[in-house]
């Protein structure tokens, strides 16, 4: 038997360790994954990058075990969301418990508490003979788009024996998610013609413009909220459309030159964001034709920054049953607000679960902690994984 009881200090350990990497998404991950390399390494774990395109960042992926096909992946982000403006009270990169239970520190929850469960599971995997495989797998860049996953993802249904099952460690209070929203987000960029503006007929207000296609948007989105499916399980219900984002203009006498703004689409599983936007995209497309006549360098052009492809509940999904019995869960079917790269890994073909250390209510937040009993019930689910896993398990 493998024992949640030495595994939850030397997660703890290896929090403290991960926490202190400053690998806020904008920044290299590279040193934190060169010192999970030397943790698996010292216990004879060879493992792989798969780096982004300019090297500055990579995935890493490793296997314990025999290559068989079968087994788990544990799959977790090493990036952070940023810390600059906000209000904290300890150092985010120093792993600080308090009395309270809580552990504090950037990535606590938001993922590196699972990360440091998963890898704390790596010495008593390694000293055992397993009948199945458990896979790593650490990516870079979700907090951006779920950018990086894609890749690895790639990877690991071309490289290696077929995993059964994909457990996504976000934070779910160590229960079984077994679905999500996906997002896409786009960027629409309105080019006008500048011109005093009492002389209308001289210009092209980009902002004006941009008004018109930000107005249809609002129109879309009440549209889409009226055609909710009442039996979605989601909190809304209804995919959601939001403007975050809008920049444009330099004085109020001046017919704009530029005005950009960013939107974000979150779907239900099987809504397709493409077709939800298809007569958006005829509009805009419009639109710059009839700028494009008056002025050849305005128009209207569109961008999509991001998707996130959506996590539908599986019919008898075998990663939220391995999820339920290693976490003791028998609550009922759950679904998260927030999107991750379960569904790309879904979207690949895996059986996937989301079952994390820690609340989302904490994630990104100044303060963020993970609550050490928290870390405790990841420890006993990765001890009854090494058992699972095991040979004779
Ligand atoms: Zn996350």
């Amino acid at each position: 038997m493998s024992s949640s009881e030495t595994l939850a200090p030397r997660a703890l350990g290896i929090l403290e360790r991960l926490v202190a990497f400053d690998t806020t998404s904008h920044l290299s991950n590279l040193a934190l994954i060169e010192w999970v390399e030397a943790y698996l390494a010292d216990h004879g774990v060879a493992s792989r990058r798969v780096p982004s395109p300019d090297g500055l960042k990579s995935n890493l992926m490793a296997t314990i075990g025999p290559a068989a096909e079968g087994g788990v992946v544990l799959s977790g982000h090493t990036d952070v969301v940023p810390v600059e403006g906000q209000p904290w009270d300890t150092d985010p990169f120093k792993l600080t418990e308090k009395a309270d239970g809580r552990i504090y520190g950037r990535g606590t929850c938001d993922m590196k508490g699972f990360l440091a469960l998963a890898l704390a599971a790596v010495p008593d995997l390694a000293a055992r003979p397993l009948g199945k495989p458990v896979h790593l797998a650490f990516s870079y860049d979700e907090e951006v788009g779920c950018l990086g996953a894609p890749d690895m993802i790639r990877a690991i249904a071309a490289e290696l024996p077929r995993p059964a099952m994909v457990v996504v460690g976000e934070p779910s209070n160590m229960e079984a998610v077994c679905g999500h929203k996906g997002i896409a987000t786009f960027r629409v960029t309105v080019r006008g013609h500048e011109a005093h503006s009492s002389q209308t007929q001289l210009g092209i207000s980009a902002v004006m413009e941009a008004v018109r296609l930000m107005a249809s948007l609002s129109a879309l989105a009440e549209r889409l909220e009226r055609q909710a499916d009442p039996a979605s399980p989601f909190t809304p219900k209804h995919a959601t459309l939001t403007i975050g984002q809008v920049h444009g203009g330099t004085a109020v006498n001046i017919l704009a030159r530029e005005c950009v703004f960013l939107f974000d689409l979150r779907c239900p599983p099987g809504m397709d964001p493409e077709a939800v936007l298809a007569d958006f995209f005829a509009e805009a497309s419009a639109a710059d034709a009839a700028m494009k006549a008056r002025f050849p360098q305005a128009g209207v052009e569109i961008a999509r920054r991001s998707n996130t492809p959506a996590f539908a509940p599986e019919t008898d999904g075998a990663a939220e049953a391995l999820a339920r019995r290693l976490a003791g869960d028998n609550g009922p079917r759950r679904v998260v607000g927030y999107a991750a790269e379960a569904g790309q890994f879904q979207q690949a073909g895996f059986s996937t679960v989301i079952c994390g250390p820690g609340s989302i209510d904490q994630a990104h937040q100044p303060n963020e902690y993970v609550e050490r009993s928290q870390m405790e019930r990841g420890a006993a689910f990765m001890a009854r994984l090494v058992d699972w896993a095991s040979a004779d398990g």
